[in-house]
């Protein structure tokens, strides 16, 4: 990834999550951020573990990783980095958020976060730090009412395209045998087939 572009520094979003499996919803919400905040990239995050789903255990992440490059073969602004999972353990913001500051001094930082995350933002390891390195992007999902920043985080609340279709949704067709086709990506539906995931 280029770091700079000319004379203008590089907007970069960071959309963390679990992707288990990723679904248009997500692809929709990206391009979505990407218009609107005028993003050169958006690095696509999978968690490891997330600390607020302790009690879900992910496919692998080394399925989720290949679900997502499938999705997002072709679109030069979107980047899958596998950080988290290699880091392994509980995955904190603060930590990812760092290195990217480290791999990228000059860039805006964007984090995606989703509406019904945001009141929780203040219990976050290192709030005060996170609110200072990243401005915040809040992700409606159909039905939300919108909700504000706590302070000190800043940000803005995206427009467009919530669309109503989430991960536990699609896992819970797969296991009761119905199609996930139009939901996820055609590569992510065939190889979910293919390899008999979710089952
Ligand atoms: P699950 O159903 O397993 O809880 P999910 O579909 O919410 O998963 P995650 O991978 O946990 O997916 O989501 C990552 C981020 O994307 C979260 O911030 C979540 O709020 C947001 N997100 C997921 N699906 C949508 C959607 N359909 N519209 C808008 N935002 C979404």
């Amino acid at each position: 990834m280029a770091t700079e572009k000319w004379g203008v520094e590089m907007k970069l979003g960071l959309f963390g999550g679990s992707f288990d499996p990723v679904h248009l919803g997500h692809l929709l919400v990206a391009q979505a951020a990407r218009e609107e905040l005028g993003l050169d990239s958006i690095c696509f995050i999978p968690a490891a573990q997330s600390p607020f789903k302790m009690d879900a255990q992910p496919a692998s992440a080394e399925v989720r990783l290949r679900l997502l490059r499938f999705a997002l073969a072709g679109f030069s602004w979107a980047e899958v980095d596998a950080q988290e999972t290699t880091r392994a353990g509980v995955s904190y913001t603060i930590d990812t958020v760092r290195e990217y500051v480290r791999r990228f001094p000059a860039a805006e930082l964007y984090w995606l976060i989703g509406a019904d995350h945001v009141a929780m933002l203040p219990t976050w390891r290192e709030a005060a730090e996170l609110a200072r390195l990243v401005e915040f992007v809040v992700i409606p999902r159909p039905g939300d009412v919108e909700v504000p920043l706590p302070l000190p985080f800043r940000g803005r609340t995206l427009r467009g395209f919530p669309l109503g279709v989430s991960s536990s949704q699609i896992r819970a067709r797969v296991k009761a045998g119905l199609p996930v086709d139009f939901l996820v990506p055609p590569a992510v539906a065939e190889a979910i087939r293919n390899s008999r995931l979710y089952l």
